[in-house]
């Protein structure tokens, strides 16, 4: 896969302001407010900053969090995880293997079969109705 790389003011003149501070700031939206919370359409998930193939819309499952979660990406080559001990917590950070665009992150208290919810932002993601 070639990776993508872009000057923060290459960024800013591409996304919104809103999809800047999610994406290339590790920014998280309100619960509840984003356009793909309570989705049920089919299609694939793809990085609003590049295009990257990240989750279908099979892997989405409803947690009741306020954001789109999914038990697994499309690839794991895909996307790339990372330690974040940022606000007290420790947690694992999920980005576009591409781009580098900040997700959101993945925890250990989904449902089966992997056990994972990839807790992810809406505001990074496109979904590609099929
Ligand atoms: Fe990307």
């Amino acid at each position: 896969m070639d990776e993508i790389d872009k000057t923060n003011a290459q960024w800013q003149e591409q996304l919104t302001p809103e999809q800047f501070r999610v994406c290339r700031e590790c920014g998280t939206e309100p619960a509840f407010s984003g356009e793909y919370y309570d989705c049920h359409e089919p299609g694939i998930y793809r990085c609003i900053c590049c295009g990257n193939a990240l989750f279908d819309a099979d892997s989405k499952y409803d947690s009741g969090s306020g954001w789109p979660s999914f038990v697994q990406p499309v690839k794991a080559e895909n996307i790339e995880l990372s330690d974040d001990d940022s606000h007290g917590m420790a947690r694992v950070e999920v980005s576009c293997e591409r781009c580098g665009a900040h997700l959101g992150h993945v925890f250990p208290d989904g449902p089966q079969p992997t056990g994972l919810r990839y807790c992810i932002n809406s505001t990074s993601l496109a979904l590609d109705r099929s």
